[in-house]
Order: C-alpha cells, then sequence, then structure tokens
C-alpha cells in the first residue's frame, strides 16, 4: 500500500460524535488531518469506531462557510417548503464582513427584545458544542435576551430520561460508567442499538459477556447485540411499560424485593406495589408479545444477580410516555437495590459528544447550569448575584415549544448555534414554516444547512478540531478537546461569536480564552467545582461530582444517599399510555426513526466525510422483506412514506430486524427528510416527542 504521510504535529483529541467520548489523537499536517487514531482514555482504551476513524474530514469539505453571509433584499421569500440547492446559496445570500453581519444580527435582536418583549426571542444553542460555549450560550439567552427560551436538542432525545431521573433519584446523569458492564453479573439493555450508536460502548458489552455477564437485549427493532444476548425480548413497539410492569409484579410476587434497600433509600414503594398488581405477566404476555415464564425468567436473573446494570436509549425515551418508561426502570434497580454498586445502576446512553454537558452547562429552559431551577427564588438570587443583572422567573419554551411560537407570532427572533431544526424537529414541515415565519433568525455554523437556509445572517463558525474545549460524555466524564486546525477563511472560533452578539446585546463580556469561562462555571456549577484546567490538560479527563480540588471524581455515585432533598430515591407508579398515533386503515404502518452507523444526526457532517458518505450514500428504508414482498417492491427499489404530515421517497432495503408492518427510517438525509413524517405529539414531563412511533402508508414507486 501507499506508505502513511509523515504528520508534523499530533494533537491529544476527544471524537466529536457519540457520547461514548472515545479520545484520539489527530494527525495532523498543512493544517490538514491526515489520520485520526485512538488514544487511552477511561471509556475507549485505544478504540474507536468507523465515524471517529474516518469522519474528520468534513471540516475540509469545500462547502464549509468561510464568510459570513446576510440574506439578499432580492433574495425569493422565505418558504418552509423550499428546495435546498447549496450550488445556488448566491440567489439567496451575500457576503458580508464580520461588523456589518454581527451588527445587523443583533441589532434586529435587540429591536424585536424591546418592542415586543424578552419572550419574543428564543435561542437554541448545541450539543457538539463545548460545555463553554453552552455555557456562554444559555447565559447570553437569559442576561441578554432576558428570558429563559433557550433550549437544545436534549428535548430530542433524553429530556424523558432527565424529567424521571431528577424526578426519581435527584440526578439526571448516570449512576455508573458503560465501562461497569465488566463488573456486571447481569446487562439489560433496553429501546437502544449500541453497535450502530454506541459503538465502542458495545464492544465493552461483548467483551463483557464474554467473560460471562448474561445480556438481556429488550427492543421491538433486532439490534445486532441481540446475538449476544442470553435472552432477546422483541416486545411489541410501545409496550414497553407494560412489560417493564410485568417484570416489577414477578419481583413483588416472588419475594425479590430488597427489603432493606426499600426500607432504608426510597419512598412510596406501597403506591408502586399496589400498581403492579393489576400486571401478571399471564396478562401482559399477549399485550407485549412476549412469554410470561421469559417475562418471569428475566426478572428473576435481574433481581438476583449480584450486580444488575440498566442501560437505554432513544426507544425508551421518544415516546408520549417515555418519561413513564424511565420511572419504571427506575423502580426496577430501586426495589431490587441494584444502584449504588459497581455493576449495577442506571445508564441512559447519551447521544451526542457533549449533550449531558450542555445540559450541566444550562441549555435547559427550566434549569441554570447544574439543573438549579430557574423559578426557586433562592436559586434565582444566587444566580443574580453572579451575573449581575434580574432574571426572568419563569421557565422558558422548549424545543417543539418553540416552533409553534413561531408559527403564532410570539416568538419572532430566534439565534441557533449549531443544530439544524429543520431536519432534526419532528413534523419538520411545520418546523420549517415556524423558522420562515421568523421575522429574524441568526444561524451560526460550519455549513449552509436547511436551518441555515431560512437565516438572515449566517455567521461562520469552526469545526471540533478547529477549537479547543471540554465535552462530558456519557459517563460524566468532563474530557479537553484541543485545537488542531486553523479555521478556514473568515471561520471565527464560537467563543469569540458568541461574546460579540453578547457585546451588541449591551453585555460586557471579555474572556479571550475558554479556561476563564471555565473558572467561571466552576463557581456557579458543585458538580465540577473541584475540577481545574490544569488538572484537564495533565488528565485529559475527570469524573464529576468532583466537589473540591484534588477529589478524585466519582464514576459511581449513589452509594448510600440520592441527591434528594431526603436523600431517597422515589417510586412513581404509572400505567400503559397509547402511543399518540396508532395505525389505522388509512396509515396502516408504524414508523421508526433513528440513526445508522455510518452517518450522525441530521448529517450535515458524516455526510460530507468521505469514507462514510460512500459507506452510505443514499436515503434507505429498513422494511421487512415480507412487506416489500406485499407491496411488490424489491430490496433497493423505491417507495413512498407517507403520514398524515408529509411524505419521503427513498429507496427500500430488505431488513427483518424490525417486526413486519413496522418501517425504520434515518433522519439523516436531507432528500428524504423522515421528519417531514414524525409526530411532534409530546411527552407531558419531558416535552420529548414521539419520534420511536407514528403511523404511515407506504407505496411502491415515487422519485429519489
Ligand atoms: Fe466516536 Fe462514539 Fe465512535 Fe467512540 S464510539 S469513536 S465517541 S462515534
Amino acid at each position: 500500500g501507499t506508505a502513511l504521510q509523515e504528520a508534523e504535529r499530533q494533537v491529544p483529541s476527544v471524537c466529536p460524535y457519540c457520547g461514548v467520548g472515545c479520545q484520539l489523537t489527530y494527525h495532523v499536517k498543512d493544517n490538514r488531518i491526515l489520520r485520526v487514531e485512538g488514544r487511552d482514555g477511561p471509556a475507549n482504551h485505544g478504540r474507536l469506531c468507523v465515524k471517529g476513524r474516518y469522519g474528520f474530514d468534513y471540516a475540509h469539505h469545500p462547502q464549509r462557510l468561510t464568510q459570513p453571509l446576510v440574506r439578499r433584499a432580492d433574495a425569493p421569500p422565505k418558504r418552509g417548503d423550499f428546495t435546498m440547492d447549496p450550488s445556488r446559496w448566491q440567489e439567496v445570500f451575500r457576503v458580508a464582513t464580520w461588523e456589518e453581519a454581527l451588527d445587523l444580527a443583533a441589532s434586529r435582536l435587540r429591536e424585536i427584545r424591546d418592542a415586543h418583549g424578552p419572550r419574543a426571542l428564543a435561542g437554541f444553542g448545541s450539543a457538539k458544542g463545548s460545555n463553554e460555549e453552552a455555557y456562554l450560550f444559555q447565559k447570553l439567552v437569559r442576561t441578554g435576551f432576558g428570558s429563559n427560551n433557550v433550549d437544545h436538542c436534549t428535548r430530542l432525545c433524553h429530556a424523558s430520561s432527565v424529567a424521571a431521573l431528577l424526578e426519581g433519584i435527584g440526578s439526571g446523569a448516570v449512576s455508573n460508567p458503560v465501562m461497569d458492564v465488566l463488573q456486571a453479573e447481569l446487562v439489560i439493555v433496553i429501546g437502544a442499538n449500541p453497535t450502530v450508536n454506541h459503538p465502542v460502548a458495545a464492544t465493552w458489552i461483548k467483551n463483557a459477556v464474554r467473560r460471562g455477564t448474561k445480556l438481556v437485549v429488550c427492543d421491538p427493532r433486532r439490534p445486532d447485540l441481540a446475538r449476544h444476548a442470553w435472552r432477546y425480548l422483541q416486545f411489541k413497539p410501545d409496550t414497553d411499560v407494560a412489560l417493564l410492569n410485568a417484570m416489577m409484579h414477578v419481583i413483588v410476587h416472588e419475594g425479590l424485593v430488597d427489603a432493606d434497600f426499600i426500607a432504608e433509600r426510597t419512598l412510596d414503594y406501597e403506591a408502586l406495589r399496589r400498581n403492579v398488581e393489576g400486571y401478571a405477566p399471564e396478562a401482559m404476555a399477549p399485550v407485549c408479545g412476549i412469554p410470561a415464564e421469559t417475562i418471569r425468567e428475566v426478572a428473576r436473573a435481574y433481581a438476583t444477580s449480584r450486580a444488575s446494570m440498566i442501560l437505554w436509549g432513544m426507544g425508551v425515551s421518544q415516546h408520549v410516555h417515555g418519561t413513564d418508561n424511565v420511572r419504571c426502570l427506575i423502580a426496577l434497580a430501586l426495589m431490587t437495590g441494584q444502584v449504588g454498586r459497581p455493576g449495577t445502576g442506571l445508564h441512559p446512553l447519551r447521544g451526542q459528544n457533549n449533550v449531558q454537558g450542555a445540559s450541566d452547562a444550562g441549555l435547559i429552559p427550566m434549569m441554570y447550569p447544574d439543573y438549579q431551577r430557574v423559578d426557586a427564588p433562592d436559586v434565582r438570587e444566587r444566580f443574580e448575584q453572579l451575573w449581575g443583572t434580574k432574571l426572568d422567573a419563569r421557565p422558558g419554551l422548549t424545543v417543539v415549544e418553540v416552533m409553534d411560537a413561531a408559527l403564532a407570532g410570539q416568538v419572532r427572533g430566534m439565534y441557533i448555534m449549531g443544530e439544524n431544526p429543520a431536519m432534526s424537529d419532528p413534523d419538520a414541515n411545520h418546523a420549517r414554516e415556524a423558522l420562515a415565519a421568523l421575522e429574524h433568525l441568526v444561524v451560526q455554523d460550519i455549513f449552509l444547512t436547511e436551518t441555515a437556509y431560512l437565516a438572515d445572517v449566517v455567521l461562520p463558525a469552526s469545526a471540533f478540531p478547529e477549537k479547543t474545549g471540554t465535552f462530558t460524555n456519557t459517563d460524566r466524564t468532563v474530557q479537553l478537546g484541543r485545537q488542531a486546525l486553523t479555521p478556514p477563511g473568515d471561520a471565527r472560533q464560537d467563543l469569540w461569536i458568541i461574546q460579540q452578539m453578547a457585546r451588541r446585546l449591551g453585555l460586557d463580556w471579555d474572556h479571550a480564552h475558554p479556561r476563564e469561562v471555565f473558572e467561571e462555571m466552576r463557581r456557579c456549577m458543585p458538580s465540577i467545582a473541584g475540577i481545574t484546567w490544569e488538572r484537564l490538560e495533565r488528565e485529559h479527563a475527570v469524573t464529576y461530582p468532583c466537589p473540591e480540588e484534588g477529589a478524585p471524581g466519582q464514576p459511581v455515585v449513589f452509594t448510600d444517599r440520592f441527591p434528594t432533598p431526603t436523600g431517597r430515591g422515589r417510586f412513581v407508579p404509572v400505567d400503559v399510555i397509547p402511543a399518540d398515533e396508532r395505525p389505522d386503515d388509512e396509515y396502516p404502518m408504524v414508523l421508526i426513526t433513528g440513526r445508522q452507523l455510518e452517518h450522525w444526526h441530521t448529517g450535515s457532517m458524516t455526510r460530507r466525510t468521505g469514507v462514510l458518505d460512500a459507506l452510505e450514500p443514499d436515503p434507505v428504508a429498513l422494511v421487512h422483506p415480507l412487506d416489500l414482498e406485499r407491496l411488490g417492491v424489491a430490496p433497493g427499489g423505491i417507495i413512498t412514506l407517507q403520514s398524515r404530515r408529509g411524505e419521503v421517497s427513498l429507496y427500500a432495503r430488505a431488513d427483518d430486524s424490525s417486526p413486519p408492518g413496522a418501517v425504520f427510517v434515518p433522519f439523516c438525509y436531507y432528500e428524504a427528510a423522515i421528519n417531514k413524517l414524525t409526530n411532534p405529539a409530546l411527552d407531558p414531563y419531558g416535552k420529548i416527542p414521539e419520534f420511536k412511533y407514528c403511523a404511515v402508508r407506504v407505496r411502491p414507486g415515487g422519485r429519489v
């Protein structure tokens, strides 16, 4: 083969994709990344998946934004149903100087704020930015715009998990790191497809199985990991609560509860016990499609193992009953005492590289940094003192609520940093109409995304390898990403851009280095108060809680108490709530959306990456072979999917991992944006949309 080019520099950093947070080394020459290698981080020990290893050249893509853009006076009117053609961007935008772009971006937002009040503005930050960027962004919205209308894509992934965890055990983060699977006797993976979405985590799970750990996989779609499972429970879509309540019924009836743990560390057990009475496995078996004996067997094994751990993903959280699903998982762990020790606990597998950190940093409309509630007067007073300004006592709007408010004319201006709601929001046509209806939209990104296409001002930002900052992975480990490249053209550091916007909104910030922002964060976030920048530079990674300097950091938490006012965890009984939109004669099939191994979320990065795009170049729907046969479509043929909200055409791939009647589509393809079809119905607690279930019909043919 060809000899590897010699790198000039090697820069230790972190993977920009998923929440596993693999450490890596960039090999750089002439301001280009030549290759990426795994590094010995706590989550990966040298391992990387295909995204981490090959997904870097998006940073060098010719479509990178390198100059500020301003919408032309003679641009065609904004429309929600636009067809984007990036090569004809000049018909929509003209190049501007930074001075002009920033003045225009901020002055219109200021005018809207002054004319219509602070709640007429909203901001979406990003789970791909650093902790420092997330922190400054939410501070800008809270102190510069003057409201709590700030959110990010955590709303679309684990908002329901966080709602249930905060309510039940006082903390929204994981109790144990992924690596603890190696110490578990039994691991349940439910509603997650780690080989695709958390690939290096999946390798540790497989290693654990090889060492004797019993793996239970529960998912309506059969994930690859099911091949390694001791038991695979392919329950019917949408029947999580029935299955989990039935397991609890068994544990109660067979006397497998941990009575001491319940007595010493929990509240409201009696209510839960009474509730699960109505969920005998025999009664639930036909509901969820799992034999009663299998439910019993798995329940017994979970309850009686030396250490049992539960990991879950979006299959649990993205339902109108997402919070209820997680309440069940918490109850299972509490009633059996399977939490607070190595190899036990609750692990919501966080999606993006920094969705944990962005949530911790306060990119949430009801919480300041570290989940301190905006409607608690004493908390608010503290932040008012720290930030030197009056703060709004009312919680702000969430992602989907902001879109509704924009369409209703209540939100008139937005600042979006590094998110792509035109692709990622449910009922994307509606989201695009809402974005188009805004009087003023500022988008800060590295590509002209579908969202940026609707902007009035586009600010060219820096890609992951072009900046330094801290990122918090799914294990609560804070890690340092280091700058390896200079941003192209006139693209700038996100921290610089946020501060330039802030200045023009009347704020006086001057942080020359992310270290200074991190210092401020430490002052208002007890979880990371003890982590110094120097230590991160030295050790690369520190796990919080780390309340004082020199503390080791705690991979396993809740060892003797939960961080609730009473120190106890709380049982919350739940009953079955059906999906918002069930199949019927008109729309007889179920649509499930998610991700593919090679692509990342809305595809803006991975589809501009040579290797990854070559592996998965075309929009596909995964359809059961029996359904394809019924439709008369050969594998590889084109089908059109239609829901009450929209339709898209794409290639059909025969795939029997979903049950007949269910279609799976990744949401990364702009030419077949599947979120045009999804249902924006929300879970009432987490306000997360039901991406994992809506009714569709499928017909042969269409145009891709
Ligand atoms: Fe990156 Fe996640 Fe793959 Fe690790 S597992 S290399 S963090 S995408």
